[in-house]
């Protein structure tokens, strides 16, 4: 019975989430109509039970119509030495609102749907400082552990830039960190908010999920208490928000274009994350869009393989500190590196496959590895090339940033490069003229087919070009 209501749980709630608040998820007991489950924390209880209770209910009722109850229990620490410490950093007044607001704040969770919590609760230290409300942070989610590399170094400095400026010190707002999912924008805010928290100016800092935010928002006005949640936010000095592609809803945004009009009129820091540039932000309010973008955005790469390797490595120091029998050799964490490419999410993936493999395993060959993680790696199917990669390449080989070739600048240093890198976009990737004139600062989709028939022209009467072209194609795909 659990195992299937895991199921049709880890289902609803998409794999992401459930790995994060129901892996550790146990049955601890069960009578005829009440069913316990046990979690390691009194963290991971409260937060189950704020905000899936219900869920799982519902679940258990479907499979056994006897069943009136699901209870949380926390279960005793088993080994370890350090014991977790704890701390409730989700909801301020969680605890003590009545349990009929509660209960509405459950159902608004739920309607609302489940993206963007994914950070996992961990048994480390949590900041002493108090944020006053938000998301959860995973402490493991630091500076310490993020792994420096071309593909995010100047994200790191400004993120690092912001957490250390404190309040008042406003060099870049808001802060816009871009990419595709599992390459470090949820690790890399978390540790502005963590090491904001703990700065010793300990300024005000909310970190957030647009989720959250929406939820917050939602059972907020419907609680009549949208006043004195304003009146938090309006007080705070550095807001992070991440998954900005999922706030949605026209009084929500309402609501998020006044808090951030006040935050950045005042000189508050805002640091925003999402899966694409602002500018391609299209179901968000325009207003909201245009404010983004006049801060600074900044998108990371995936990481290449020292990175990979490196990003490895930190993880198997971590947990060899909390138990140092685990190993996993060096040829074999090379060889992963090499092998996963797609993105961070996947190197943990078949880092938390390996360790667990080398439990009972400890002499894996490398064919055994591939045979193991299989479906994490991308070597069989033809690799994706994305339009980043190609405004990167374009922009080393010719001397230029790729700042300069997607903005508006004409002269003819940039204009030949840009053309190229527009007319490579459409030749290795599938997208059509109006996207790829988005990603090139906002073109129009003329401009972009314009660029793509005019190096066609060129090419085929310019051996040197057509030439320069192949190796730029051949670079594009290493
Ligand atoms: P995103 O929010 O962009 O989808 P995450 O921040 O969730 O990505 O990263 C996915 C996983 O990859 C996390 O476990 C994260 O710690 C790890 N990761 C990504 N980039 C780095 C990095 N530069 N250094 C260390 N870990 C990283
Ligand atoms: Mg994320």
């Amino acid at each position: 019975l659990f195992d299937r209501v895991s199921a049709l749980l880890k289902a609803q709630v998409g794999p992401d989430v459930f790995a994060s608040w129901f892996g550790r998820l146990k049955l601890h007991s069960m009578s005829k109509s009440v069913v316990r489950l046990s979690v390691p924390t009194t963290f991971l209880k409260s937060w189950i039970n704020n905000r899936y209770l219900d869920q799982i209910t519902t679940l258990f009722q479907q499979e056994d119509a006897e069943i009136l109850k699901v209870e949380i229990v926390v279960r005793s620490a088993m080994r370890g030495t350090r014991a977790p410490i704890e701390a409730d950093i989700t909801v301020g007044d969680a605890a003590t609102s009545a349990p009929a607001a509660a209960t509405a704040r459950r159902n608004a969770a739920q309607s609302l749907g489940h993206h963007a919590t994914a950070a996992l609760p961990a048994a480390a230290k949590l900041p002493v400082a108090t944020p006053l409300f938000g998301s959860p942070l995973d402490p493991r989610y630091s500076f310490a552990s993020f792994v420096e590399g071309s593909s995010n170094r100047v994200a790191l400095a400004a993120a690092k830039t912001i957490a250390e400026a404190g309040a008042g010190a406003v060099r870049f707002n808001p802060l816009f960190i871009h990419s595709s999912v599992g390459l470090g924008k949820t690790h890399l805010l978390q540790a502005i908010a963590i090491a904001a928290i703990q700065s010793p100016r300990a300024s005000r800092v909310v970190y957030l999920t647009a989720e959250y935010f929406m939820w917050r928002f939602a059972t907020a006005i419907r609680d009549n208490d949208a006043l004195s949640l304003k009146e938090t936010l309006r007080n705070i000095d550095l807001l992070v928000i991440d998954d900005m592609q999922f706030l949605q809803g026209k009084s929500i945004q309402h609501e998020f274009c006044h808090l951030l009009n006040m935050l950045l009129d005042s000189a508050k820091q805002v640091v925003v994350a999402a899966d694409r540039a602002p500018w391609e932000l299209e179901s968000l309010d325009p207003r909201v869009r245009s404010r983004l973008q006049g801060g600074v955005a900044i998108e990371m790469d995936g990481p290449d393989y020292e990175m990979r390797l490196e990003i490895l490595k930190r993880r198997l120091d971590v947990a060899r500190e909390e138990d140092p029998s685990l190993n996993i050799p060096a040829d074999i964490l090379s060889h992963v590196a090499r092998s996963i490419t797609a993105s961070g999410r996947e190197l943990e993936g078949a880092f938390n496959q390996l360790l667990f493999r080398m439990s009972f395993e400890p002499q894996l060959s490398i064919e055994r590895v591939d045979e193991l993680l299989g479906h994490l790696v991308n070597a069989g199917e033809p690799r994706r090339v994305r339009i980043e990669d190609i405004q990167r390449v374009v922009a080393k080989h010719y001397n230029v940033s790729r700042q300069e070739l997607v903005s508006n600048r004409r002269t003819r240093v940039i204009v030949k490069p840009r053309q190229i890198a527009m007319y490579l976009a459409k030749t290795l990737t599938p997208r059509s003229f109006p996207e790829i004139g988005r990603r090139f600062g906002g073109r129009d989709h003329t401009t972009v087919l314009h660029a793509v028939r005019k190096i066609e022209d060129l090419i085929s009467g310019d051996t040197k070009l057509s030439h320069e072209i192949e190796l730029l194609k051949r670079l594009i795909n290493e």
